[in-house]
């Protein structure tokens, strides 16, 4: 499909009660091409009206939904498992155009995203409970799990496609409603995606979709309302905790996937090829922008030079340019703030000192590209030894022995991925015990896997998403007591 045909097929209003309409306010925002910083479409901009129109649309078809056979939600999360996939090429295009990342990294987030469907179709049909024989014998335990209710899904730029589906997927399969707010900057990937919902025969109001340049309005308005039971939020930790504050006021249920700051370790025994392409993939894949990227790379210093000018040599050779051409390697950043703060903190952490073995800068002309950047030398004081980059910048920092190796990675507040690199069987498994964080890689650049449970700990968030965790997350657990059997 060309560009244009292929935003043609994508709804450009609200997706409502399964079908696209415009704002009540009829008013309407740009969505950007990064790689261009020109104009792709402009998409309907939800106002708090619109909100409680989807909110009253959940609340319709929540009881309706709830009461769906699991095996018939299956079937409809697999339907539209099977028509992501089947417009594979689509999507990805979409991805590129309006997130920027190369198309083959765009390719591997439609079939990682679309997985979240069919994993949880298999798991809306394993909703179990328990039964047990009270202790003194005075009854029957039973143990039921029943969704949530209506939910709010709010998304952020960086995965469009993928950060849905892993909260879409598993409150579907749970039985509950949902409203996403997708981030601004990409809200065409989520609005086709409901189109194919509803083709694959999702019911009207199940799944709603509300764009809009005015998040915290809209937002506050659903989380206002005593009928939403639960919001998933992924995004920046300062956004998570304005959320848990408003959460309180009506006790929803919460999911967090905040920032990171994931260290990348890499001891003298590791195997250095292994290493360098793990660093290569848990560093510039997706153009750094993940909040499992590795934002601090410590590296001990018996092969610290060997790792240092293997991995510049690598990264000087990555090909920077729009996400579509087959010779890029790596696609802009998201939008020209975004890029000026990875700047700023390159800029503060060679006036502190610290030495640029390649890159460093932006890339002149049009659209938002950044130089892929190795970073060595880097003093204690510089913002960048405590700051989420989110862009490609590696940023290396030697160490001496484990210990300090080990104080230095969980020096921070953040506690999401870690990577690390040794040959040593004991070091593995010790080292995997003593990092803080919810996701631990050995000898791996990339850990993310729908059947694998994804969260982090201390302010990198709260509860899991993927594996048979995630469908938890949308589950209430109810006791109920029974006479003796
Ligand atoms: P990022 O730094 O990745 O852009 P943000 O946390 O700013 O992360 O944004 C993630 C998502 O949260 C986006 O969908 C954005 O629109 C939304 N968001 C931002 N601020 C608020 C807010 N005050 N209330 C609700 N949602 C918000």
């Amino acid at each position: 499909m060309n560009v244009t045909d292929l935003l043609n097929s994508v709804p450009t209003g609200l997706w409502q009660g399964g079908r696209s309409a415009p704002s009540e306010s009829g008013r309407t925002f740009e969505v950007l091409n990064p790689a261009t910083g020109r104009v792709l479409t402009s998409v309907a901009n939800a106002t708090p009206a619109d909100a409680r129109a989807a909110l009253d649309a959940a609340c319709s078809v929540a009881d309706e939904w709830a009461a769906t056979p699991p095996r018939r939600r299956a079937e409809i999360l697999r339907a539209a498992f099977d028509a992501v996939t089947a417009r594979a090429e689509d999507f990805a295009l979409l991805m590129t155009l309006e997130m920027g990342k190369v198309l083959p990294e765009s390719r591997g987030e439609v079939a990682y995203g679309a997985e979240f469907l069919r994993w949880f179709s298999e798991e809306a049909v394993r909703i179990g409970g328990r039964t047990a024989t009270a202790p003194a014998g005075t009854g029957e335990i039973a143990v039921v799990k029943e969704p949530v209710g209506p939910c709010l899904a709010i998304t952020p730029w960086n995965f469009p496609l993928a950060m849905g589906t892993r909260k879409i997927g598993p409150a579907l399969a749970a039985g509950c409603t949902m409203i996403v707010k997708p981030a601004e900057d990409t809200p065409l990937t989520m609005l086709l995606l409901a189109r194919v919902f509803t083709e694959a025969g999702l019911p009207p109001g199940v799944l709603s979709v509300l764009p809009t340049l005015d998040a915290p309005a809209v937002v506050a308005e659903l989380m206002n309302d005593s009928r939403l039971r639960k919001v998933s939020f992924t995004g920046s930790t300062a956004v998570g905790k304005k959320l848990l504050a408003q959460a309180s006021e009506n006790v929803l249920r919460t999911s967090m996937e905040l920032g990171g700051s994931a260290p990348f370790l890499v001891f003298d025994d590791a195997d250095l090829d292994r290493a360098v392409d793990g660093a290569m993939l848990a560093k510039m894949r997706n153009g750094g922008e993940a909040c499992t990227a590795a934002n601090r790379i410590l590296v001990q210093n018996g092969i610290r030079e060997a790792f240092t000018a293997a991995l510049t040599e690598r990264v000087a050779a990555m090909e920077v340019g729009p996400g579509w051409e087959d010779s890029s390697t790596i696609g802009p950043i998201i939008t020209e703030k975004q890029r000026s703060s990875i700047a700023a903190l390159v800029d503060d952490a060679v006036a502190a000192g610290a030495i640029v073995r390649t890159g460093g800068g932006k890339v002149d002309g049009a659209g938002f590209f950044f130089e892929p950047t190795v970073l060595e030398a880097i003093p204690d004081g510089a913002r960048i030894r405590r700051e989420e980059i989110f862009g490609p910048v590696a940023a290396i920092v030697g160490f001496d022995t484990e210990d300090e190796g080990v104080a230095l990675a969980n020096d921070t507040e953040y506690g999401l991925a870690a990577y690390f690199f040794t040959e040593n069987i004991g070091r593995a498994q010790r080292v995997a015990r003593r990092l803080q964080a919810g996701m631990v890689g050995v000898n791996r650049g990339v850990i993310s896997d729908p059947a694998a449970p994804f969260g982090g700990i201390k302010q990198s968030g709260l509860g899991s998403e993927g594996g048979s965790e995630g469908i938890a997350e949308y589950l209430n657990t109810k006791y109920i007591a029974l006479p003796p059997a």
